[in-house]
């Protein structure tokens, strides 16, 4: 056996003992093997992959997700911070809790995914200017008072429902404080 293949079945069956100890202690929800890692509130599911050397951890901010109850969001920058969220209790908690060494950079990078979706969708078609998000997840520009709806729908989104009208003004220093890491 060469010894990549070793490296790769020892993280696999330490993967396994890691899957065995959360679904006991996540009782209520369900884990399973599938094509990617996700978590579904509404199903009370968590999926991951196998076969990644940050498998564990990608699995225990799915994790995350559930234990701070994250459900839908509304604005862009809730899904930010509920990202930020998820992979800080990763690093304060789930990582030490369950042997995990976590991995800054790799939280860092996954951030930035997130981060760079947030400006490509905030940033005015019009002038470059940052806008800010209403009601009905339209941007507006204040500079030159364009109204847009950003159309990439890589990160799916959930509507709450009742919603009072309201603004959310972007504030920018708030999302250089989500990735520090
Ligand atoms: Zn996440
Ligand atoms: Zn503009």
């Amino acid at each position: 056996m060469k010894s990549d293949d070793r490296e790769r079945e020892a993280s696999g069956q330490a993967l396994s003992r890691l899957v065995e100890k959360l679904r006991a202690d996540f009782s209520n929800v369900k884990i399973k093997e599938a094509g990617v890692f996700y978590w579904n509130p509404y199903e009370k599911e968590v999926g991951y992959l196998i076969g990644h050397e940050e498998s564990a951890l990608l699995l225990l901010h799915e994790l995350a997700h559930t234990e701070l109850g994250h459900e839908g969001y509304e604005w862009d920058m809730e899904l930010l911070q509920m990202e930020s969220a998820a992979w800080r209790k990763v690093r304060d908690e789930l990582s030490g809790r369950y042997g995990v060494r976590f991995d800054s950079e790799l939280a860092l990078r996954k951030l930035e995914t997130y981060r760079d979706w947030f400006w490509e969708r905030s940033s005015c078609p019009g002038c470059g200017t940052y806008g800010f998000q209403g009601l009905d997840a339209k941007y507006a520009c204040r500079a030159c008072q364009r109204v847009w709806r950003p159309n990439d729908n890589r990160f799916k989104r959930v509507w709450r429902k009742g919603v009072d009208e309201k603004r959310v003004f972007c504030d920018f220093s708030e999302i250089d404080k989500l990735l520090q890491f």
